[in-house]
């Protein structure tokens, strides 16, 4: 075989190797597609629900239901007017006028298209322009672009009820608890019950029932104050166990009818988190933040909307309901389709600060000792620092929230305060720890960052006295950590950065050593001069 040959094989091989991978990903297009439902135009229910629609052209789906109230509607029609009409009458005139949207720009001409539908369509546009110069006709499946209705609109299909998690594959308390570990410094308690609730909830939705008991749904209300990880938490959580979770703000829902987000576009969030797909949402966790924001208002005399309305909406969603949602939008309307998800197996952790919850408990527990032979001094609870833990339903309801709300909470738990030491651990040791995260940046500059125990410390300080716990961290290392990031790169010859406790109290500089003592000591202190002027 001469080279030539051999060249145009190889080029005709490339070539079917092209095709294969073409016709390929039009399978894995066509598969992607399969996986989303049609949404009918007029009642926006899903094709589940609705059972076999009408495909119109323009990616129009319409439901056998309202094909047949269109069909009424148009069989009472006054004709007879229609008759008279010498416009309507024309027979180019009928059908459905569309923008003309296929000029190419280069010819100035048409592009000729092929359907003949489209052709038709085009002619029909031609003859109403002669009609109606200076008017141009609009095609509403234009409005929804070339692709018909984006997938974040379309609902994926249910694939049947196969039991959708295995026992064997939930992970048990302890392993959930040291994945955990991993990433959340302390709360040792909230952890260890996180894990056993999680774990007999995807149990519970792995069995269904089990001998006809019925276990119970192990929804949580986590109390603690602000940054000190209920959030994180809630989402290495859901990370580890590779399921949805939609995190809400329960400051934002209002009853439904008013300002604000309907209660149940918590379960839209989930399913946008889900990907649209239903069977993966229902197994999903939601977070409801900030919950101690819907208590009941107290002496209010107008309707209490964004508060006690708000839990009693709440109810229906923990206890599990068939809830009809709005697919890609917060509020249902009339462009929204809807598709019914059923909350039975989703976890619910709501979280909270509870301000003043403190006082609560402290005036139970100085009630319950100031009687009787064993009664103990009032101020007894003043500085208890675990006070928060000692909570008992009574507390929250006194609070504000309605008994059934919390009745179907029934794990609740504490989250400790940020201390100092903890602010410390959370600096250096989770796996994605801020300091790692900035050593990481360093090292790919080629210069070592180290981090003084006291310079730790003193960052702990910092972020005690602005009371947002572990919150406050990342905001004051960002502000030390700018200048450093600003002026190392510049000096190649750098080959390590010691921070200071001194250079975070804003008393020196941070210590900074050259690479194989390429500079003397004058250039350093020059260098060092430089970083504590840009402070
Ligand atoms: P909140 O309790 O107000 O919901 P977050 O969970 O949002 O607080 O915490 C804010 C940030 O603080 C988190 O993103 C996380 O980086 C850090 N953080 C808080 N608590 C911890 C903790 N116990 N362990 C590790 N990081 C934490």
């Amino acid at each position: 075989m001469s080279e030539f040959d051999k060249d145009d094989m190889s080029v005709e091989i490339k070539k079917e190797d092209k095709e294969e991978k073409k016709t390929e990903e039009k399978k894995t297009d066509s598969n992607q597609e399969d996986e989303y439902e049609d949404v009918c135009f007029i009642c926006r229910r899903p094709e589940s629900k609705t059972g076999k629609m009408f495909k119109l052209p323009n990616h129009i789906s319409v439901c056998t239901d309202c094909m047949h109230k269109t069909m009424d509607t148009v069989s009472q029609f006054d004709y007879q007017g229609m008759l008279n009409n010498p416009y309507l009458m024309n027979p180019g005139n009928l059908g459905m006028p569309g923008q003309d949207s296929k000029q190419d720009p280069k010819l100035g001409q048409k592009n000729p298209t092929e359907n003949p539908e489209d052709q038709e369509r085009e002619q029909k546009q031609d003859q109403l322009k002669e009609r109606f110069p200076n008017i141009s006709f609009m095609n509403i499946a234009d409005l929804q672009g070339d692709g018909g209705i984006p997938n974040r609109q379309r609902v994926k299909k249910k694939k049947g009820d196969i039991p959708p998690i295995q026992i064997k594959d939930i992970p048990a308390p302890h392993k959930i608890k040291a994945q955990l570990d991993e990433y959340v410094i302390g709360q040792e308690q909230a952890k260890k019950i996180i894990s056993v609730a999680v774990y007999n909830h995807y149990k519970r939705v792995a069995t269904g029932t089990m001998n006809e008991i019925e276990i119970e749904k192990s929804n949580m209300l986590m109390i603690g104050p602000t940054g000190c990880g209920k959030t994180y938490l809630v989402k290495t959580l859901a990370r580890l166990l590779d399921v949805p979770l939609a995190i809400a703000d329960a400051t934002s829902l209002t009853e439904a009818g008013y300002i604000g987000d309907d209660i149940e576009s918590v379960i839209s969030k989930l399913l946008a988190a889900a990907d649209n797909d239903v069977e993966r949402a229902e197994r999903g966790i939601i977070f409801i933040d900030e919950i101690d924001k819907i208590a009941k208002k107290k002496n209010t005399t107008s309707r209490d909307v964004s508060g006690e309305s708000v839990q009693q909406g709440l109810l229906r969603l923990l206890e599990g309901a068939e809830v009809e949602v709005p697919v890609g939008a917060n509020s249902k309307n009339a462009m929204v389709p809807l598709t019914t998800v059923n909350t039975r197996n989703i976890l619910f952790i709501c979280g909270g600060a509870f301000p003043d919850l403190e006082e609560i408990i402290k005036q139970r527990l100085n009630k319950q000792t100031s009687i009787g032979f064993n009664a103990d001094l009032k101020d007894k609870y003043d500085k208890d620092k675990s006070i928060l833990s000692k909570v008992a339903v009574e507390d929250i309801r006194k609070f504000g929230m309605i008994p059934e709300f919390i009745g179907r909470l029934p794990v609740i738990y504490t989250l400790e305060g940020m201390t100092r030491d903890m602010l410390v651990s959370i600096l250096k040791e989770p796996k994605n720890a801020i300091l790692k995260q900035y050593q990481k940046l360093l090292e790919l500059d080629e210069v070592k960052l180290e981090f003084e125990e006291e310079a730790m410390e003193a960052i702990a300080e910092k972020a005690l006295e602005k009371e947002t716990g572990a919150r406050a961290l990342r905001s004051i290392i960002e502000e030390f950590m700018l200048d450093i990031m600003y002026e190392i790169p510049k000096d190649d010859n750098i080959g390590r950065v010691i921070i200071t406790k001194a250079y975070i109290e804003g008393k020196g500089g941070p210590i900074i050593d050259i690479r194989k003592n390429a500079v003397t000591l004058d250039e350093i202190s020059k260098m060092k001069t430089i970083t504590s002027a840009s402070q």
